[in-house]
C-alpha cells in the first residue's frame, strides 16, 4: 500500500530513536523545527505518487507483485523507467525548491538489485533472493530508506584497515550464526532522521585486507545501537524564531537535513545482509549506486533551477528591471545552464543498458558528466540569481522589524520596488533566493553524490582514451606498426 504524506508523517512518530541536535535529544522529528521542513519535503514524494495529476511519474507497477507502487521503491526495467525517474525528480524539485531525500534509498535498491545478482553468479551465494524478499517488503510498506554510503574515512591516504581508529569506516566486528554485528558510522546522511530504514553500503573499492569493511545490509532506522547527530545548516537558528519570511522556504527548508549515523555494535539478522566480506564487489556496488545518484542531480537540481529562474523573473518585475536586456540575457543563461543539466540526466537514462540481473543501469560516463556539470553550473545559476536580485538579499531587515509598529512602516517604505507591489513580496522572493543560493545549498551541489574528483575518476575510467587516440592517429596518417 502506498502511503500519503500524512500517513508518512504519522509513521515517523512511531519510531523511537536517539537523535541529537544542538546537544539535545529530538523527541519527534515531525514537530521539531529543525527537522520538520525535511519531513515535509520527503512527504511530497508520497503525495506526488497519489496525486492523479502526477501518478504516472510518481507511481508504477511492481515487477514482483504487479501491484501499484511508488516509483521510489521501483527497480528500473527499461530506459523509459530511468527517464521517468529524472522527470519525477525535476517535478518534485519544482514543488519543494530543495532536496526531498528519498532518492538515496531508491538508488540503493537499484544498485543492490544488480550487484546481489552478480555476487550470487560468481560466488554461489543467495543474496539476490534475500534482497528480493526485502524489496517486496519495501514495495508493500512504501517505507523511506536512507541509502548510506559515505564513511567518515579519517586519513584519506590510508585504506580502512590501516586507520589509527578502525571504526572510521563501517565494518563487521562479529559474525554469528543468525547474522552479523557492525560498528562504525556513516556521514552526511541525507534524510536519515526521517527514514524508516537504512541500507548501508561500502564507500570505496576494497582489497582482501579490508574484507570486514565489504558489508551491505538493511536495518530499521530504530534498530538498537544507532545514534543520529543532526548537522547544522546555514541560518538554521532562524527556524527557532516566529514568523515565516526569513527562512525563505519555510515549508521545505534547505538541502536534505544531513546526519551522522553511529552504529555502535548493531546486530543485523542474516536475511538482511546483502554483502558480507566479498570485497571484490565493493567497487561495483559503489559505482552503481554513485552513477544512479549522479543521474538524479540533472533532475532534482533542474527543478530547483526552475524555481530560481522563476524567482528571478519575479524579483526583476518587482524592481522594475524585467525589461533590461542584461537581465533577460542572464535569465536566458540560467535557463540554458539548467536545461544542460537536464540533458545529461536524460541522456544517461536513454543510453542505459540492461544488466545480467534484468534491470537497467544508466550510462556511467554520461551520469558522471551530468553530476560534474552540477558542481559548476549550479554555482553559476546561483551567481546569476544573486546578480539579478541585487544586494538586498543579504541586507534586508528581519521579519520582526517588518512587523514592528515603529520601524515596520519604514522597512516597508524603503524596501519598496515598483509602485503597487507590496514590499513584503519583494522581501519574500529575496529571502527565497538567499535560501537557495547560500552556504549549505551550494556545498550540497558540490559534494552531494560524491565530490567532483570522484566524478573525474569515473569519467577517466569510462573515457576510452585509447580509442580516441586511435581516431587521431588514423586521421593524421600515423601508423605505429
Ligand atoms: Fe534526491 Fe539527492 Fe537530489 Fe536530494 S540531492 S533530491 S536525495 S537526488
Ligand atoms: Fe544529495
Amino acid at each position: 500500500m502506498m502511503m500519503t504524506g500524512d500517513q508518512y508523517r504519522e509513521s515517523l512518530r512511531r519510531l523511537h530513536r536517539d537523535i541529537y541536535y544542538m546537544g539535545e535529544r529530538i523527541e519527534d522529528v515531525v514537530d521539531h523545527p529543525a527537522t520538520r521542513p525535511h519531513v515535509n519535503s520527503a512527504a511530497v514524494t508520497y503525495d506526488f505518487a497519489n496525486d492523479v495529476e502526477t501518478e504516472d511519474l510518481g507511481s508504477t507497477t511492481s515487477h514482483l507483485t504487479g501491484e501499484r507502487i511508488s516509483r521510489f521503491t521501483h527497480v528500473h526495467h527499461s530506459p523509459t523507467d530511468l527517464v521517468k525517474k529524472v522527470k519525477m525528480l525535476r517535478a518534485i524539485g519544482q514543488r519543494t525548491g530543495t532536496c526531498f531525500q528519498r532518492c538515496v534509498g531508491h538508488d540503493a535498491l537499484n544498485a543492490l538489485f544488480g550487484v546481489t545478482y552478480d555476487v550470487d553468479e560468481k560466488r554461489g551465494t543467495s543474496y539476490h533472493r534475500r534482497f528480493l524478499d526485502y524489496l517486496r517488503y519495501i514495495q508493500q510498506t512504501d517505507l523511506m530508506i536512507d541509502g548510506a554510503m559515505t564513511d567518515p574515512r579519517g586519513d584519506r591516504s590510508l585504506p580502512p584497515s590501516k586507520q589509527a581508529d578502525p571504526d572510521l569506516c563501517l565494518r563487521i566486528v562479529e559474525s554469528r550464526p543468525d547474522g552479523i554485528v557492525v560498528r562504525g558510522a556513516k556521514a552526511h546522511q541525507t534524510g536519515a532522521v526521517n527514514s524508516h530504514e537504512i541500507i548501508a553500503m561500502p564507500s570505496a573499492a576494497l582489497g582482501p585486507e579490508d574484507a570486514d569493511y565489504a558489508v551491505s545490509f538493511a536495518v530499521p532506522s530504530d534498530a538498537p545501537g544507532l545514534t543520529y547527530i543532526f548537522g547544522r545548516q546555514s541560518n538554521d537558528a532562524r527556524r527557532l524564531e516566529d514568523g515565516d519570511i526569513d527562512l525563505g522556504n519555510v515549508r521545505y527548508g534547505i538541502v536534505g537535513g544531513e546526519a551522522l549515523i553511529v552504529f555502535d555494535d548493531v546486530f543485523v539478522p542474516a536475511e538482511r545482509v546483502f554483502l558480507c566480506r566479498e570485497h571484490e564487489f565493493a567497487g561495483s556496488l559503489v559505482e552503481r549506486f554513485a552513477s544512479y545518484h549522479r543521474q538524479n542531480y540533472g533532475g532534482c537540481k533542474t527543478g530547483l533551477a526552475d524555481v530560481l529562474v522563476g524567482a528571478c523573473v519575479a524579483v526583476a518585475e518587482y524592481q522594475g528591471t524585467a525589461k533590461a536586456s542584461h537581465i533577460r540575457d542572464k535569465i536566458v543563461e540560467m535557463v540554458h545552464l539548467g536545461e544542460t543539466l537536464y540533458c545529461g540526466a536524460i541522456a544517461c537514462s536513454v543510453e542505459s543498458s540492461r544488466l545480467p540481473s534484468g534491470n537497467y543501469f544508466v550510462n556511467p560516463l554520461l551520469a558522471n558528466t551530468a553530476k560534474l556539470n552540477v558542481t559548476r553550473f549550479l554555482y553559476e545559476i546561483a551567481r546569476l540569481a544573486q546578480d539579478i536580485a541585487g544586494g538586498f538579499i543579504a541586507t534586508t531587515p528581519s521579519e520582526k522589524d517588518l512587523r514592528n509598529p515603529k520601524v515596520g512602516p519604514l522597512v516597508a517604505k524603503y524596501m519598496q520596488g515598483v509602485a503597487g507591489v507590496p514590499a513584503e513580496h519583494r522581501i519574500r522572493i529575496g529571502r527565497l533566493i538567499e535560501n537557495m543560493t547560500g552556504g549549505t545549498a551550494l556545498t550540497e551541489a558540490m559534494h552531494g553524490a560524491g565530490s567532483p574528483q570522484a566524478q573525474r575518476v569515473m569519467i577517466l575510467r569510462q573515457a576510452n582514451l585509447d580509442h580516441k587516440r586511435r581516431l587521431a592517429l588514423r586521421l593524421a596518417g600515423i601508423s605505429e606498426g
